[in-house]
């Protein structure tokens, strides 16, 4: 990718998008960025801006960013925007941002995608290799935008990258040496003309490039990805809560396997790994087999799983009071991560539901709500919509903010029960960000 004396437009100032220009300057192109979005919204990447002297413009897209030859496009931005449409009719190339930092980077690239689990993994990824000696960036949704430390990397260095479909909607030559796919259902439909299909394809697009040095792992529970996976030429490694595996990590008697042509060469307990849940397992499975590939030993790699704390609003736990325990899941934006919330307790939950809908179908998750639910209380703007599915089965109430929610959950919750914050949907009906959502429930909790 030629850069030198290029005009490069980014569409999206956030993350990625500074991120992007920052490195395009730095590699001698004349990087342009423009954002539609409003200045209050985006102050802080603004003051990036400046403070990078790189040419931008907000609030609209001028005629000006069709001066390039190459567009940098935000993860943000659906492919179906007017500005996009019309960039490649006059033929200009749309990369994504990892498309060009992927280029640009000599060291080896972890890539990790899924609909639920690629933060999670991502961090305990880099946790677990760092602790092995292997000097690992965490990168991407995580961390910085991989544009600001690609050029950091050394040649036998690593970045655990977590990657979106979005991302990868827009690549041509990224080829990780590690990519993993955690898991795949249905999410960002309204991104994808509705068809799961679609949204499948493209988190496949991770493998298109890598060859016989290269290794994917892959959820071998996971019947969508298994079934959809098409030709590839790299090396796979499988992980599996229920199956023995031949090349890949598998849990047997309480243990967690790695094996590779069906001999062990790593095993802990499953108590050895520091998170509560099964999908954090199947994560840390995952976490296993890249630093299994890469030769991490046994030792280390089973104390970083002890040692990982986690990361904020998956699962948080932030107080218990009186026996209760309040849990902050506010990452939980679609129902399959609710379902394995409501797994990872024995306790009576009071659940917390509802935010901005995404087409959600509460099906998926009726039997343990049955089981293991005492109430639910209805929050933001599909509030309704979550009373209409589950009064006839559960207690549902329907309260106007948060902070009402964990004053009534105080009031009611008894000894041994949990209070769980995983809405299954989006948080910004009544939030900035689910981040914000988790920060005023966290608050909520420590006021009582
Ligand atoms: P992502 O970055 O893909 O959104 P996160 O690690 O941020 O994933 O977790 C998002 C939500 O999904 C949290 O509620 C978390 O508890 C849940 N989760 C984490 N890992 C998994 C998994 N492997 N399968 C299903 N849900 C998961």
């Amino acid at each position: 990718m030629d850069i030198k004396n290029k005009n490069i437009t980014i569409i999206g100032a956030v993350k990625s998008g500074v991120g992007a220009a920052k490195l395009i300057k730095k590699l001698g192109g004349h990087p342009f960025v423009s954002d539609s979005g409003t200045e209050s919204k985006l102050t802080a990447y603004i003051t990036k801006l400046k403070a990078a002297d790189i040419e931008f413009e907000i609030g609209s897209h001028s005629e000006r960013i069709f001066q390039c030859e190459i567009m940098v496009v935000s993860p943000g931005v659906p492919s179906n925007a007017e500005v996009l449409v019309k960039a490649r009719e006059k033929g200009i190339k749309l990369i994504s941002e990892i498309e060009l930092a992927g280029y640009f980077c000599k060291g080896n690239i972890i890539a990790i995608t899924g609909t639920n689990g690629k933060t999670t993994t991502t961090s305990l990824c880099g946790h677990i290799m760092n602790a092995c000696g292997f000097k690992t960036y965490l990168a991407g949704n995580i961390g910085l935008a991989f544009s600001e430390i690609a050029l950091d990397v050394k040649e036998d260095e690593f970045v655990s990258l977590e990657v979106s479909s979005f991302q990868l909607d827009l690549i041509d030559g990224f080829k990780p040496k590690v990519a993993m796919i955690l898991n795949i259902t249905p999410d960002h439909l309204n991104r994808y003309e509705n068809k799961f299909e679609n949204y499948i394809n493209s988190k496949l697009r991770i493998y298109k490039n890598m060859d016989a040095g290269d290794c994917l792992v892959l959820n071998n529970d996971d019947e969508v990805l298994t079934k959809s996976l098409t030709k590839r030429n790299s090396k796979d490694l499988f992980f599996s809560l229920n199956k023995e595996q031949n090349n890949g990590c598998y849990v047997k008697d309480g243990k967690v396997i790695f094996a590779r042509d069906g001999k062990e060469e790593f095993s802990c307990g499953i108590a050895d790994i520091n998170l509560k849940g099964e999908h954090n397992i199947a994560n840390a499975m995952a976490s296993i087999c890249a630093a299994k590939i890469f030769g991490g030993d046994n030792k280390k790699i089973t104390g970083a799983l002890s040692s990982f704390q986690g990361v904020e609003h998956r699962l948080e736990f932030v107080r218990e009071i009186d026996g209760v325990k309040f849990i902050n899941d506010s990452k939980a934006t679609n129902v399959d991560s609710v379902w394995y919330a409501l797994k990872s307790f024995d306790e009576p939950i009071f659940l917390i539901l509802g935010g901005l809908d995404k087409g959600n179908d509460y099906n998926q998750i009726k039997d343990l709500v049955l089981k293991n639910v005492v109430k639910i209380y209805a929050i933001g703007s599909s509030a309704d919509k979550v009373f209409n599915f589950f009064h006839s089965f559960v207690k549902v109430e329907i309260k106007p903010s948060l902070q009402e929610v964990v004053l009534a959950a105080n009031n009611e919750a008894r000894q041994n029960e949990i209070v769980l914050l995983s809405p299954a949907c989006a948080s910004f009906d009544m939030f900035d960000s689910y981040e914000h959502r988790g920060k005023v429930f966290k608050e909520a909790v420590n006021n009582l």
